[in-house]
């Protein structure tokens, strides 16, 4: 029997970042960049309008009010995208929009709300100071400045960033191939007709999402009937467009003998009994000439998510590149008691509650799926904690939702 500690030191062991990959911009969300990256050049890259009004220099409307206004004629009128034509000419304004480059010699800008909006004249009833309205070149960011280090995850404002830095590829840790394979010949897929002895395979859609909601690339295969040859070939097929395997089921009696001996063929695979519950059959090891990590989680769905949770999880943020790759647990005080396994760490659905100085945790007595779903957290029991009370402090894992 190994504790949950062992074993998941064992399956970290061999578990580093993928290579590193170019992808294309929108490719490297949820991931961390490989490399740091720099700006090319400043931001904004150039003098540009900040709003839309009329060029100006300062001088030519110093003292302008509503009761004593200027009126300057307009030489020009630049949108975003274009370039002037001329510079400005001392009394004279160019009608701006906002992005468009301020014309060489303006100072700045006057908006449309101080003007009469005029077209061959503007009548201009506000002062500006020089650099009003004006978005100044490398305001934002210097060029060869770090925009981003090494390690940054990607998401929403990074791809902005990326965008605007001129990159539509960047070299990222890129998301694991995960796939995911329930075996067990009861198992039909969501939809099928419901005979008696058939259930929906609900594992390999529910660590197909887990695996995604973790940062991995995932795909399902199967559901698989527990017969060797179904099972040889499934593998075999996924074996090459894969970094990672999990599969649920088929490692307890009566079909764990065949799950071993397909398995022995493709590879190496412990089956080990792990102090955990629920669901203490883990299987773990490596298949094919490169070695593929290879998870048998059991069948019950309550376990195939736990051990998700605890084992497999932590592999994905690891071949992800993250330093972080568990989930952070805090205390929270028990509302009721609890009992956990005798000699193993026992993980119960949980609910958090209260307030963040004093959390509350309840356990949920739902069972099986619904139970699961009603949890927002699990609430782990150390080894040999045998009945807690109501009122004692214990730790938990909340389970975010992305
Ligand atoms: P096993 O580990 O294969 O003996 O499965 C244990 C229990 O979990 C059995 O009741 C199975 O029917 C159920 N089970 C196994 N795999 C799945 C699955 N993919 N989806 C839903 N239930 C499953
Ligand atoms: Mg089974």
């Amino acid at each position: 029997m190994r504790t949950v500690d062992e074993h998941l030191a064992e399956v970290l062991a061999h578990a580093h970042p993928l290579e590193m990959l170019d992808v294309s911009l929108l490719d490297s969300r949820g991931c961390l960049l490989a490399e740091p990256v720099t700006a090319p050049w400043a931001l904004p890259p150039f003098d540009a309008a900040g709003t839309d009004g009329y060029a100006v220099i300062a001088a030519d409307v110093a003292g302008a009010t509503p009761d004593s206004p200027v009126a300057l004629p307009v030489t020009d009128t630049v949108p975003a995208g274009y370039r002037a034509s001329h510079p400005i000419a001392p009394g004279t304004a160019i009608r701006i929009g906002s992005g468009a480059p301020m014309p060489t010699g303006a100072q700045a800008v006057v908006p449309l709300e101080g003007t009469d909006e005029g077209t061959a004249n503007v009548t201009i009833m506000c002062a500006v100071e020089p650099g009003d309205g004006v978005r100044r070149a490398g305001e934002d960011l210097d060029k060869d400045v770090t925009v981003l280090p090494a390690g940054a995850l990607v998401g929403a404002r990074e791809v902005a960033l990326l965008a605007a830095v001129g990159r539509s590829r960047v070299t990222v840790r890129p998301r694991p191939r995960v796939v995911v394979m329930s075996t067990g010949t009861e198992l039909i897929e969501p939809g099928a007709p419901m005979t008696p002895g058939l259930v929906p395979d609900s594992n390999g859609y529910m660590l197909t999402a887990a695996a995604q909601d973790a940062g991995a690339m995932a795909y399902r295969a199967g559901p698989v009937r527990d017969e060797a040859r179904a099972l040889m070939d499934t593998l075999e097929d996924q074996l090459v467009r894969s970094d990672l395997i999990v599969t649920t089921g088929g490692v307890t009696a009566g079909t764990y003998d065949t799950m071993k001996t397909v398995l022995a063929r493709l590879g190496s695979v412990d089956f080990t009994r792990v102090a955990i519950s629920p669901g203490w059959a883990q299987g773990h090891g490596y298949l094919g000439p490169d070695h593929i990590p290879i998870f048998t989680l059991p069948g019950n769905p309550a376990s195939a998510f736990v051990a998700f949770e605890v084992f497999v999880r932590p592999v994905i943020r690891r071949m992800l590149g993250h330093r972080q790759v568990f989930r952070p647990l805090i205390p929270a005080r028990l509302t009721h008691p609890v009992i956990g396994r005798p000699q193993a760490r026992t993980y119960l659905h949980g609910h958090l509650h209260g307030r963040a100085d004093e959390r509350l945790v309840s356990p949920i007595a739902e069972p099986g799926l619904q139970g699961l779903r009603l949890a927002d957290s699990l609430i782990v029991l150390p080894e040999d904690s045998g009945e807690i009370p109501a009122g004692a402090v214990v730790s938990v894992m909340p389970l975010s939702r992305n």
